[in-house]
């Protein structure tokens, strides 16, 4: 198989790798889970493309996915067009891919001209092949906005629980699954009414064939799928017998939609998730054009391997429907080769959420020049081929970082060098390859790589820290700072064992950076630089630095965490706010944005002045007495004698802060605040309520 230290490269067939992730819907920015999908598929596909030999190739590729109701309702709320829209959010993608070391080799997008000729030719063949049917169905279509809605777009009342305003395909409160047309009392999401039951014709692909059952229950069964999705699809195809759950596909959607036209049918346009994965190949064909490669030509090829990465809710879509079409739309369409399917990145054992400002913002990461390398780290320490959900843990994150990765890893180049360069010229002794802990490093290659191959990389990651804990511990027992502190009076025997512990060192280092690479490609880069070596590929783990090899000056290779970047990192998001817009007074600065929570801990009432005096001695202030309808009436102290007779404030209504902490001054405590608008060099404007407002009354 494919190993770091096989030898057997060079008589091989060529190997042919078309690898994507999962395409984003284009309604908004990356999240942590999308970034997180992108580092575990590019983990895979940088440790595969160092096995590489020279006739093989490999193509990463991604798209955005554009098309849907959901996007041209957006668009529309917004003033804009579908198409701004999606080249809006296509414009915040380099920074976060590019940000996270994500080697993609295209980015595309399922609004292109290679998508409509794909989508619409998997369409033609599908259909020539008997597999596209037409039946009329009856939907909600809003007479407002002379639209068919989709689920999503409409609400009304729970059928079995009766809890208001539920979406028209499954209740929040109760979880109970429906058909828009049971909710009670439904309306238009987009307009408010209410939706008539209205006709029309549908196309739908065929999944319910018996051809395509078969197809698939043997498509499911040869080592392209975890144990738990093939289960899951066992449950839905049913047993052998043919009994299974699987209904046919409806593929259309009537004008007006932000879609691709379906070919020969007016007003008719192919639902969203029907171009989405055709969008892998356009974006592929996209890329191959790059180096004039045919993309029939490319997907005819022997020994291609065509891996899907995606996330657990789209397994239906990717193991049913996209091989069955690839299937059926035949040659050179090709099915896929491997789904793999990860789980949900959590935050602290809860789900991350945007609006509750929990989790990470992978666009904030990167503003605040956290090394992108300590989250693909992070990540890749908890990243393994099953299904499970994994958890973002801060001290966790900042342990792993510090002490693995830093106080294990780096800390043995940090180490070793410095002796290297002040004993031995940046050279290397003579021979160290044949030292036990070289070769105990050397030995686990074969191992590394399978677990790699396998999307393994939490047990791979910790065989690698082992190792380096194995080297620490070399290092320790060797202890050369005790040997180097009398370097003058060393014999020979022992400065050549001095020169050979450090350089076994490195060798270790070199080989453990080899192994790394995958997850730190620019660290690995930075050792390749620091070693003096041509970038390290799988083969190289076979082989060892070379006598009295040259080194380049050790330089520091990362920084720690400091916690407080990650408490930086985990404020909850400000509300975006206008504050560029028309400033009311340039003199004063507007404020960073506050939340509602924030706003509700001011407890604001109404106050009527009952008393006013000035205060000797103060040329500003003012001692008003305020009832605010309590046992008391209070005493607060106001700066505002500059533009009020106190005689004048009597009897006055104003707004007062009625939970600012006593504050003691020099004549007295003031015991809350009054509200007043000014300006810096100008008058004092205190606020009058409407008629009707009373001492004690909450402002809100
Ligand atoms: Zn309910």
């Amino acid at each position: 198989m494919n190993a770091f230290a096989g030898g057997n490269f060079i008589m091989s067939t060529p190997r042919h790798y078309f690898i994507t992730t999962a395409l984003p819907y284009a309604n908004g920015v990356f999240h942590v889970g999308h970034i997180t999908e992108y580092i575990q598929a590019d983990i895979f596909v940088r440790h595969t493309r160092m096995q590489l030999n020279e006739n093989d190739t490999l193509y990463f590729v991604g798209a955005d996915d554009v098309h849907g109701a959901a996007i041209m309702v957006k668009a529309e709320s917004e003033g804009t067009t579908p198409k701004a829209l999606v080249a809006k959010i296509a414009a915040t993608r380099p920074k976060c891919l590019n940000g996270f070391l994500i080697s993609f080799d295209h980015w595309h997008s399922t609004d292109s001209p290679e998508n409509v000729a794909l989508s619409q030719d998997v369409y033609r063949r599908l259909k020539a092949n008997g597999l596209i049917d037409r039946k009329t169905i009856e939907q909600f279509y809003d007479p407002v906005k002379n639209m068919f809605l989709p689920d999503r777009f409409i609400k009304g009342e729970c059928p079995r629980c009766h809890a208001q305003d539920q979406y028209g395909d499954a209740c929040e409160q109760c979880s109970a699954v429906y058909s828009p047309t049971e909710l009670i009392h439904p309306r238009s999401t987009l307009s408010g009414a209410t939706p008539v039951l209205k006709q029309s014709e549908h196309f739908f692909f065929r999944l319910s064939d018996p051809q395509c059952i078969d197809f698939l229950r043997e498509w499911t069964q040869k080592d392209r799928l975890q144990e738990e999705v093939v289960n899951k699809i066992n449950e839905w195809l049913g047993d052998q017998d043919g009994k299974s759950a699987i209904i046919d596909w409806d593929i259309s959607r009537d004008a007006p939609y932000f879609g691709i036209e379906i070919p020969d049918a007016p007003g008719k346009y192919f639902y969203v998730w029907l171009d989405a994965p055709i969008g892998y190949l356009a974006s592929l064909k996209a890329c191959l054009a790059k180096d004039n490669i045919a993309l029939e030509d490319y997907l005819s090829r022997d020994h291609l391997n065509q891996i899907h990465f995606i996330g657990k809710d789209i397994i239906y879509f990717h193991t049913l429907f996209w091989p069955a079409m690839m299937r059926f739309a035949g040659s050179p369409y090709h099915v896929p080769d491997k789904i793999c399917v990860h789980g949900f990145i959590t935050f602290s054992g809860e789900k991350m959420s945007k609006s509750r400002g929990t989790g990470i913002n992978p666009e904030r990461y990167l503003d605040l020049n956290l090394n992108p390398e300590w989250l693909r780290y992070y990540l890749a320490a908890k990243l393994n081929d099953k299904i499970e959900d994994i958890d973002f843990n801060p001290d966790d994150f900042v342990a792993r970082v510090n002490s693995d990765l830093i106080g294990k890893f780096v800390n043995i180049g940090s180490r070793a060098a410095p002796f290297i360069k002040k004993y031995f010229a940046n050279a290397l002794s003579d021979r160290f390859d044949h030292v036990d802990i070289v070769g105990k490093v050397k030995s686990e290659a074969d191992t590394l790589a399978a677990q790699f191959n396998r999307r393994q990389f939490s047990a791979a990651v910790r065989k690698i820290m082992e190792l380096a804990d194995a080297v620490n511990t070399y290092w320790d027992q060797e202890a050369p700072w005790a040997l180097a502190k009398r370097f003058d009076a060393l014999t020979d025997e022992e400065r050549a064992h001095l020169h050979t512990v450090c350089s076994a060192t490195l060798e270790c280092f070199r080989l453990l950076t080899l192994y790394l690479k995958p997850i730190l490609p620019r660290l690995a880069a930075d050792v390749e630089r620091f070693l003096n070596i041509a970038p390290l590929k799988a083969k190289d783990a076979a082989a060892c630095l070379p006598a009295r090899h040259l080194i380049r000056d050790y330089e520091h290779l990362m920084a720690r965490i400091d916690p407080k970047q990650i408490d930086r990192l985990l404020e909850p998001p400000a509300d975006p706010a206008p504050q560029k817009k028309q400033n009311p007074s340039d003199a004063v600065p507007a404020l960073p944005p506050i939340t509602i929570e924030d706003f509700a801990k001011m407890d604001l009432r109404v106050g009527k002045i009952v008393d006013a005096v000035a205060v000797e001695g103060s040329d500003k202030l003012i001692r008003l007495t305020v009832d605010l309808n309590e046992d008391q009436p209070r005493t607060i102290f106001a700066g505002i004698k500059k533009a009020f007779k106190p005689e004048d404030l009597i009897g006055r209504l104003t707004p007062v802060v009625a939970n600012l902490a006593p504050r003691k001054m020099k004549f007295g405590v003031s015991e809350g605040m009054v509200l007043a608008a000014s300006e810096p060099e100008g008058g004092i404007y205190l606020f009058t309520p409407d008629q009707g407002a009373k001492p004690g009354m909450k402002i809100k």
